[in-house]
């Protein structure tokens, strides 16, 4: 099976359809959540979305952006940013995003998907001792997570005598660019493929990856979109400017 991993897409349309473009054959898209929330395009990527997946996990923003839970943990431009969503969004897709399933989701054994982290779907996995914790209570050897949107990830083999992190490295051209990890047979993996629509790991390229379960590889891509045609519609949309900004920052 060869598996597309997409996570944060963050109504960012043009970051969307950039991947799909360059994303490789697959199989199947396991969507990690943060569907919607910061971007202008809420409906057209939810819609998206739905054709294109069937394998869900729901983020922070989904749930805040269909109305299941109150704004008072967002940070003001962030609340702004799911007020508007909220008011925009048709009604079949607020249905469709409220229901969107708690992780982990095990789509396949020895795999699961999670927004934050397995035991918190809000959890923020940005430091090795976090990571390591997760990966030696963890049910599967692989888990791909989000929410950080920062590409790569974690690994620790099954006695936890070595661990390590996962760190895309790309040349230093433009254009789309590829980075591809062997799975060990005994090692234990958390794996965030970055963010599709709002990057923040410094490289301000839209973000996924391919897991071919067949090869045991793991592919991450980075690839350049229209940033400032998504960035126009943000401030269009009388949505706050520093979610326009931060996109060509990456951060
Ligand atoms: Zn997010």
């Amino acid at each position: 099976m060869r598996l597309l991993v997409l996570s944060d897409i963050h109504a960012n349309l043009e970051a969307l359809e950039a991947c799909l473009e360059a994303a490789p054959a697959y199989d199947q898209v396991y969507n990690l959540g943060d569907i919607v929330g910061y971007g202008a395009n809420p409906n057209e990527v939810t819609q998206r979305s739905r054709e294109l997946g069937s394998v869900f996990v729901r983020g922070n923003h989904d749930k805040a952006c269909s109305g299941l839970i109150d704004l008072s943990d967002f940070n003001p431009i962030a609340g702004m940013a799911a007020m508007w969503t909220r008011e925009k969004l048709v009604e079949d897709h607020l249905r469709f995003l409220r229901a969107l399933p708690h992780g982990p989701v095990s789509p396949l054994q020895d795999l699961q998907l999670v927004h934050g982290s397995p035991r918190d779907e809000d959890e923020y996995v940005l430091m090795r001792r976090d990571a390591s914790e997760i990966l030696a209570e963890s049910a599967s050897p692989i888990t791909f997570f989000g929410h950080t949107h920062v590409q790569g990830g974690f690994w620790i083999n099954d006695a936890a005598e070595e661990k390590g992190i996962l760190e895309p490295r790309y040349p230093d051209k433009p254009g789309p660019q590829k980075f591809t990890v062997e799975l060990q047979k005994n090692g234990r993996y958390l794996v965030n493929p970055g963010s599709v629509g709002q990057p923040r790991d410094g490289d301000p390229r839209a973000a996924f990856l391919l897991y071919d379960t067949k090869a045991s590889q793991i592919t991450f891509y980075r690839v350049p979109y229209d940033i400032h045609a998504a960035q126009k519609k943000i401030f269009a949309a009388g949505l706050p400017e520093r979610l326009a900004i931060r996109l060509e920052e990456g951060r």
